[in-house]
Order: C-alpha cells, then sequence, then structure tokens
C-alpha cells in the first residue's frame, strides 16, 4: 500500500478537497514506525496505511482518514498525543486519542460483552468516526492474522465475530460487517468454510453467469423502453450468511442456495417501482417474498424493493431494487448518510439511530468527563438493553422490553403473527422481560390474522404498540373493548 492510493481513493469522494494533510501524517506516522515491523515481518507503515485505504474505501472525511495514519503513532512510539495536535490540530488529535483509549476490546462472556459494548459506544461519545478507525484497523489485523499462532487467531475471530460484527450491522455498515464475519468464519470453521467456498465459487459459477446473461437479454429491453437508466448486477451472498441459514433451516446448500440473486440500481424512488412493476409482468411474483423497504424501512434504516420471482426456466430470481443513494447507505451506514449530506443539494434530513442523537445530546449538556459518563451510564445504558437475532442481528430496546418488542423490532409481520418466544434456547413467554445480551428467536403462527391487543398492557416500545393499536383502529374498538377491559387508545 503505498499513500498515493489513499490520496486517490480519497479524491474520488472528495474532489475539491487540499490533501496536505494526508501527506504530512504518513510521513509523520512512517517516521515514527521507522525501525518497527509487523510479526509478518512486513514493515509497520504497511498496518495504518491498509488502515487509512480501507477508511478511505468506505468514504470516511479527510480527518478520519489522517486519524488512521496515525492511530497507532501514541501507543506504539515515542511520539505523543500533544505532538499530534500541535501538528495536525485538535480534531484529528482527538480522533488519534479516541482510538487509543479504546483500547483492546475482549469477548469474554455477557458481563464482559456489556462493559465492551459501553466502551464502544461512550467513544461514540467523543466522536462516531473513532468507531470506524477502530473497524478499520481491525479488518486489516484480521487480514494479516496469519503470521500468528493459531490460538491468537481464534481469539481476534471469535472477538470479533462477538463484538464488532454486530455493531458494524447496528450502524449500518454491512460492507464491513460481511467482510469481517467472512474472515472470521475461515478462521474458526475452515473445512466449512472450503467446502462452501468451493461450491459457491466454482461449482455455481457457471450456471451462475449463464442465467444471469438471460434474464439481461429479457429485462434490459424493456427497462431502456420505459427509459428506466439501470446498474445490474450479480449479487453474491456472503459465505457466512449461507452458513448460518445451512445451520438454521438444517438443510443442505443446494436448497439453501436455489436462488440467483441480482441488484438493480436505478435513479430514483419513482424508477424502483417501475422496475418493479416491469419484473412482476415479465415473471409471476412469488407473493410471500415482496417486501417494500423503501415504504417501511428497517430499524437500521435499511431501504430497498425486494422480491422474488419464478424467472427463466423457472428458476426463482430473487431482485433488490434501489437507488444509488439507498445502494450507499446500505453499505456503508452512517458513513454514508454523512458523504450524502455533505454534498451540495443533498437532503441533510438524515437522523441518526436513537441512542446515538441521545449520547450526542448529554454531551452537549454535560462538559465535565466524570459526570458524562456516570450519566450516560445511568440514563442511556441503563434502560437501554441489546438483544439478538438467531442470526446475531443486533437489535436496541428499552429495559424491560419483551419478546414482542423484539418481533415487531424485527418486522411487523414477526410481530402480527408472533406466538411465542425462545430466549437463550429455551422456550419463553411472549411477555418476559428481556435481558440485555439475550438470544431471542420468535415462534411465528403463520395464519394469525391480526396481532392481540391484550400485548398492549406488556409491549414498551411506540414501534410496537403502534403496530398493535393500528389494527385496532381498523376494526370496530367497541366490541373488543369489551372482551379485553382495561385498554386505552
Ligand atoms: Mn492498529
Amino acid at each position: 500500500m503505498t499513500i498515493e492510493r489513499i490520496i486517490n481513493k480519497f479524491t474520488e469522494n472528495h474532489p475539491q478537497e487540499d490533501t496536505t494533510a494526508l501527506t504530512l501524517a504518513f510521513e509523520f506516522a512512517d517516521m515514527a514506525h521507522r525501525d518497527q515491523t509487523r510479526k509478518s515481518g512486513e514493515p509497520y507503515i504497511q498496518h495504518p496505511l491498509h488502515t487509512a485505504y480501507l477508511l478511505a474505501s468506505i468514504k470516511a472525511d479527510l480527518s478520519t482518514v489522517a486519524a488512521g495514519l496515525l492511530h497507532d503513532v501514541p501507543e506504539d512510539t515515542s511520539h505523543n498525543l500533544e505532538e499530534i495536535e500541535s501538528l495536525f490540530g485538535s480534531e484529528i488529535a482527538s480522533l488519534v486519542k479516541g482510538v487509543t483509549k479504546l483500547g483492546t476490546l475482549k469477548y469474554r462472556g455477557i458481563e464482559r460483552y456489556r462493559e465492551n459494548l459501553k466502551k464502544m459506544f461512550l467513544a461514540m461519545t467523543s466522536d462516531l468516526r473513532v468507531i470506524f478507525i477502530k473497524f478499520c484497523d481491525r479488518l486489516n489485523n484480521l487480514r494479516t492474522i496469519e503470521s500468528l499462532t493459531p490460538e491468537k487467531q481464534q481469539r481476534i475471530a471469535r472477538e470479533t465475530l462477538e463484538i464488532y460484527a454486530p455493531i458494524a450491522g447496528l450502524l449500518g455498515i454491512s460492507q464491513l460487517k460481511w467482510q469481517m464475519e467472512d474472515m472470521c468464519f475461515k478462521i474458526l470453521y475452515p473445512d466449512e468454510y472450503h467446502e462452501l467456498e468451493y461450491k459457491y465459487e466454482v461449482e455455481k459459477k457457471v450456471e451462475r453467469n449463464r442465467f444471469f446473461q438471460k434474464v439481461k437479454n429479457i429485462i434490459i429491453p424493456r427497462l431502456i423502453e420505459a427509459g428506466v437508466e439501470y446498474e445490474l448486477e450479480v449479487r453474491f451472498k456472503h459465505l457466512y450468511s449461507i452458513y448460518l441459514k445451512m445451520k438454521e433451516k438444517k438443510r443442505k446448500f443446494d436448497e439453501i442456495y436455489d436462488v440467483f440473486a441480482l441488484r438493480l440500481i436505478v435513479p430514483t424512488v419513482d424508477d424502483c417501482y417501475k422496475a418493479l412493476g416491469i419484473i412482476h409482468t415479465l415473471w409471476k411474483p412469488k407473493s410471500q417474498r415482496f417486501k417494500d423497504y423503501i415504504a417501511v424501512p428497517k430499524p437500521n434504516d435499511y431501504r430497498s424493493l425486494h422480491t422474488t420471482v419464478f424467472g427463466p426456466e423457472n428458476k426463482s430470481a430473487e431482485f433488490q431494487i434501489r437507488t444509488r443513494e439507498m445502494h450507499e447507505e446500505s453499505i456503508y451506514g452512517l458513513a454514508a448518510h454523512w458523504y450524502y449530506k455533505m454534498r451540495p443539494g443533498a437532503n441533510a434530513s438524515y437522523q441518526q439511530p436513537s441512542w446515538v442523537q441521545e449520547i450526542i445530546d448529554v454531551q452537549k449538556e454535560i462538559s465535565d468527563t466524570d459526570e458524562l459518563v456516570k450519566k450516560i451510564k445511568m440514563d442511556i445504558f441503563h434502560n437501554r438493553i441489546f438483544v439478538f437475532s438467531p442470526k446475531g442481528d443486533v437489535f436496541e430496546l428499552p429495559e424491560k422490553a419483551t419478546p414482542i418488542d423484539f418481533a415487531y423490532a424485527v418486522h411487523t409481520n414477526i410481530g402480527n403473527k408472533a406466538a411465542g418466544a425462545i430466549v437463550n434456547d429455551k422456550i419463553g413467554r411472549l411477555d418476559q422481560e428481556l435481558k440485555n445480551g439475550d438470544f431471542v428467536d420468535i415462534i411465528i403462527e403463520k395464519k394469525r390474522p391480526y396481532p392481540n391487543l391484550a400485548w398492549l398492557k406488556f409491549a414498551k416500545t411506540k414501534r410496537a404498540r403502534d403496530r398493535i393499536k393500528q389494527f385496532s383502529k381498523k376494526s370496530t374498538l367497541t366490541n373488543i373493548k369489551r372482551f379485553i377491559p382495561g385498554i386505552k387508545n
């Protein structure tokens, strides 16, 4: 890796900006790490260079990329933060400080997990960009992990899978989440990884390309006819998600992976629906598999249209239809939001996840650090828990939330059709209080037509309550009130 490549990458996304600071940060880091090598034997400077390159490729801003170059200087060299501040200013110095303070996060059971989550979130109070640097640092460490002992490799991979990847998911940075997961999968389950890799990359490749060509030949003339500009690509599922699905559903690769995935990127939201119409007139949709995440985004703000159709040769084809902006957001998460916010003419209406905003608000009110930490612990983490889906996705809920809140956080349909819950592999109840770090799986009753109004007695989140009440508005309220007394609107 070279500083020139980093500057080129950065300039792709920020063409107007002066990149002198990047050159200077590189020269300083290069000098500071001069005589150091990594375990693999390569010069140490390669690690901060790669970290900075990753940051540039997720569209991070100038200060973040510069801080990426400098992130190991205070910890590992004779040069300190004061020097960095005097040379590069307070913004870059405070990012480097944030990364240094974050230190190492280790997974040691659920209690430590909570501590680590706190650490991560506290780092966000100084600046969310600190987390991005930490992620890219970790990703490069994973890529160069082979020179470490097998025990150390396993420990780092497990930590990443348990702490870093879920948080990347929480922040919506799926690009980092997937990369980390697949690398950890390879380290932790090498046999399974290589088997899947072979099937996916070698066996299926020819079939995939041939099918894709066929779809293209049919759909492209129709898109052109309708005046919809498009980018059409084959979507590569990441191996770890296929592996989880196989485990979860106890099925073989061919049963899981009998679906070809395609992605269609179009200029506007109107075009998304236009393209959907074209696809549905060409091929019959599978009715259960249509999802409109544009009208109703996922809790982490993911937006897209999903549909699965019986495509050419009657083979299933799964389409994701989205705009370029939605696409970038799905890959780069918050980083893309900033990028789009900063563009001239961009709409600045994006809202951060509520807990990020709360931390920022508290921080504005209180300047004393000890007080601030206390307040955050009491106010934000005291009444906030994080629970996991079977796939390892993280959901943020208020304290005392129940499986019904979780169900609605996952999807309205899962909430509406919830029949029971499995909490930490044991049969649980829909009204039980969830605890931080719980793994929750919702049992669904497919034929259930609507939610149970009695759930209002224990549903804690606004989302769940609104969805349950939505039903009550549609139906004859008086009737229901007769059956379930004590329900207010
Ligand atoms: Mn590092």
